[in-house]
């Protein structure tokens, strides 16, 4: 309390702020965030286009709390309704931060980087440029010419080269977000971990081992609904239905005999249990649903229902 003022607050010592991860699909935007908040929350995949929602991770250090938003990536070309969403949740979160955290990959700027920059400079947010997987240049002495040329681009605040995945110069960017967050009081309780509930993160493991076991012979198209989610005494039962666009996927997802879909369910139940800390039963059902992907009005059904 100010003493010569006892109507006026004291000056925040906290501070809080919404914190946004962007860029093109496949990155490393996930694995940075699960890197960050120390624990499995977005799913990471070598296939584009995993991160489908908005997601939330919070993280709180003793003076600090950080809102991290990990967003779907962008894309120019195919414009079918989920990519349509997809672009539209990145247009929205931009405006909503606090911090821009833009990365893209190594030193291959592409037509898609130019795309997101173009979205960027339409907002007065402040901005980092990541440079992701470091650890896959070789000549080091290349980089910071390449910093120095790609500082032209844009006004940003600050340029990190990094590797997510080897876990590089990500204590120095975390530093530099909590200087650029707001002073205020915290949004969220400080052992709240993400806004998602668990029947979200749990449909969102079972789609990551759909598409890791998949690679490229299952169009990203597949999405996971959960059925059921009870717990009985020490044991979570869950049921989720898998959904994909043609009978040959169907087949495809199953595996011979079952064996398939068995591994994607004993890997996803595996995730699930660390992430709930008990243990799960979990049933998993494979169903075709033509042409949802294409049709705003599955899309809604299935939750994605802020198209509007
Ligand atoms: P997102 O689509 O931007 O969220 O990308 P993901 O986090 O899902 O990562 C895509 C792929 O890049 C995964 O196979 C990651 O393991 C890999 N990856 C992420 N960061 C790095 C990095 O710093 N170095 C290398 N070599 N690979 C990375
Ligand atoms: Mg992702």
């Amino acid at each position: 309390m100010n003493p010569d003022n006892p109507d006026q607050p004291k000056a925040a010592t906290t501070r809080c702020g919404l914190i946004a991860i962007i860029g093109k699909p496949n990155v490393g935007k996930s694995t940075l965030l699960n890197f960050l908040m120390g624990q499995k929350l977005s799913i990471t995949s070598r296939k584009p286009q995993t991160t489908r929602h908005r997601l939330l991770g919070i993280k709180t250090l003793a003076n600090t709390q950080m809102v991290f938003v990990d967003t779907p990536g962008m894309h120019s070309g195919q414009n079918k309704a989920i990519n349509r969403y997809m672009n539209k949740t990145v247009q929205s979160v931009i405006h909503d931060v606090d911090l821009i955290l833009f990365m893209v990959d190594r030193m291959k700027w592409s037509e898609e980087d130019e795309l997101v920059l173009r979205h960027i400079k339409q907002c007065k947010t402040p901005v980092f440029l990541l440079l992701n997987k470091v650890d896959l240049v070789t000549d080091k002495d290349i980089l910071l010419p390449y910093m120095e040329e790609i500082r032209q681009l844009h006004p940003f605040a600050e340029i990190f080269p990094l590797s997510a995945l080897k876990e590089h110069n990500i204590e120095a960017l975390e530093s530099a977000i909590e200087k650029y967050l707001p002073k205020g009081d915290f949004y969220y309780p400080e052992d709240q971990l993400t806004d998602k509930n668990a029947r979200f993160l749990a449909a969102e493991f079972i789609r990551e081992k759909i598409t890791r076991q998949m690679g490229d012979e299952l169009p990203y198209e597949v999405t996971v609904e959960i059925e059921e989610f009870d717990q009985d005494g020490k044991i979570i039962h869950i049921s989720a239905l898998i959904l994909v666009e043609k009978t040959g996927q169907k087949k495809i997802v199953i595996g011979e005999g079952g064996s398939r879909l068995k591994l994607i369910g004993t890997e996803a139940r595996k995730d699930i249990e660390d992430l709930l800390g008990s243990k799960v039963m979990l049933k998993l059902w494979v169903k075709v649903k033509s042409g949802w992907s294409d049709d705003e009005r599955a899309l809604k059904s299935l939750g994605y229902d802020d198209l509007s």
